[in-house]
């Protein structure tokens, strides 16, 4: 971060100090304090010197007498476009009203003007930093107040941080809203934590030096850390393993950051080398990175005194591109990006963050006057996941993107190996059909049947992935080349 700011900086928070004076946030501070801490945000994130300006001036147009021509003559056009996308997203808000109509409506409101705004992406950002501030400050507005907004942060704005892969915001955000939103559970939930890993304390530590011993031995230079569970990821988790915390793997992980891609996957080889792995939780994020953009490889163990544990491994790039995602690579193409969103090119995006292509091509679109389904786009943006059935009308759900045999492998080994055809909706298919929302997915098996390398190529998620590895690694050591398999030592 740098210690002094630009002239330009220095400037814009002479404007907003002019323009805010004399007006009062709740909580009885001086209203400039709020975009100050708006800037302050900005500038961890690592954000260009136009994004940290807007966000010093980002409510000046809605509430004070300074206008967007004032503010594009004094700093420019960029600026003023920022300026501007964000009053237009806090006017797509629908006012107090009751929060189960409320919220379709401004997701929907919301979703149609991120289309509008999606040429730059920078706009969500300063209105991320701004709902931050907001939600740490909540505490001051009224209790129906604080409900909505955290409501809105939990079902709007959190995910939005997701998709944009800033893991540490998502966090910060979540928890904080869903302490209004839910202050019992939130109480009850900590506790659980802090008591859980109260326990797990001394053996994290022997843990965390057993394994530092066993890479420093390798000679592979790491960082090693435990990471706490956020509260509301928990309380998602639970509810989807019917409340049931021994289902729940990961209350405990160890973070291990490495210097490059060769070295996570060595390092996994030394922790199973250590610890028996749990089959069937290694995910490996690396070689197929979530949706958004995250890497890693994870892997859950038992350790010598019986403890779960799980371990997330990962190259330093990838650790901050997880924390600070989409910000994260401003920081790091600052240059390049502000060039090119200045000649409305994205293309040097990260390749994973194609929800951001595909809203900048529905923009277009829409300028041009063609019809958009936004149904589609609104799974894109507030949801990972499809659900597709069994014939007999199980439900499964699968990230977007799964194809066939994820689905075989989901509902056991045994079918996913023996898989020779696929009926889609009654009708046959083939298995690079990607699954959609709602299919009834019906696999057809032959005991004749054995798993073909070439099977790789059709599979999506990592969990199919290593199902099919584990029986290609069994019944003969092929000589294709394929990657590296890391070592996984049975019972
Ligand atoms: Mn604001």
């Amino acid at each position: 971060m740098k210690e002094k700011d630009s002239a330009r900086v220095e400037r814009a928070v002479e404007v907003a100090k002019k323009a805010h004076e004399g007006q009062f946030r709740k909580t009885g501070e001086p209203y400039i304090i709020h975009p100050l801490a708006v800037k302050k945000i900005l500038e961890e994130w690592g954000m260009d010197e136009d994004t940290v300006i807007a966000g010093i001036l980002h409510d000046a147009v809605e509430d004070t007498p300074l206008s967007l021509d004032d503010i594009r003559k004094e700093f420019g056009e960029s600026v003023a476009f920022l300026v501007d996308g964000v009053t237009k997203l806090s006017t797509a808000r629908n006012g107090m009203r009751d929060i189960d109509t409320y919220l379709p409506e401004t997701k929907d409101n919301f979703l149609r003007l991120m289309i509008a705004l999606g040429d730059d992406i920078r706009v969500l950002i300063i209105k991320l930093a701004d709902r931050l501030h907001n939600l740490r400050t909540l505490s001051a507005l009224p209790p129906d107040k604080q409900k909505k907004i955290a409501k809105e942060s939990l079902e709007v704005f959190a995910p939005l941080a997701d998709r944009l892969n800033m893991g540490r915001l998502r966090v910060e955000m979540a928890d904080l809203a869903f302490k209004y939103v839910d202050p019992k559970r939130f109480e009850e939930l900590e506790d659980m934590i802090n008591k859980y890993n109260k326990l797990a304390e001394r053996s994290l530590k022997q843990i965390e030096k057993e394994v530092g011993d066993a890479l420093s031995k390798e000679k592979i230079k790491y960082e090693i850390s435990g990471r706490v569970k956020s509260v509301y990821s928990l309380h998602k988790k639970l509810a989807k393993h019917n409340q049931n915390i021994n289902e729940i793997y990961d209350l405990t992980a160890l973070r291990v950051i490495v210097d490059d891609v060769t070295d996570c996957y060595l390092t996994l080889g030394i922790i199973h080398s250590l610890y028996t792995p749990m089959s069937g939780r290694i995910k490996d994020y690396i070689a197929m990175p979530k949706q958004n953009g995250y890497q890693s490889i994870h892997t859950t163990v038992i350790t010598k005194d019986k403890r779960v544990v799980e371990f997330q491994i990962r190259t330093r790039e990838m650790h901050e591109y997880a924390e600070h995602g989409l910000a994260a690579s401003f920081y790091y193409n600052e240059q390049k990006l502000t060039e090119n969103y200045k000649k409305g090119k994205i293309e040097h995006l990260p390749t994973n963050l194609l929800w951001i292509t595909e809203l900048q091509m529905t923009a277009a679109k829409l300028r041009e006057g063609k019809k958009v389904d936004l149904k589609k786009l609104k799974l894109n943006l507030f949801a990972d996941k499809i659900f597709v059935y069994t014939p007999k009308g199980d439900i499964i759900d699968l990230p977007k993107g799964a194809l066939p045999l994820d689905f075989a492998y989901r509902l056991h080994s045994e079918i996913g190996d023996h898989v020779v055809g696929v009926k889609i909706n009654g009708k046959m298919s083939n298995l690079n059909k990607k699954l959609e929302q709602g299919d009834i997915v019906e696999i057809l098996t032959s005991k004749n049947q054995t798993p073909k390398t070439s099977w790789l190529e059709k599979i999506f998620t990592p969990h199919a992935r290593h199902k099919l590895l584990h029986t290609l690694n069994d019944s003969s050591k092929s000589s294709s080349n394929e990657k590296p398999i890391p070592p996984i030592r049975k019972k």
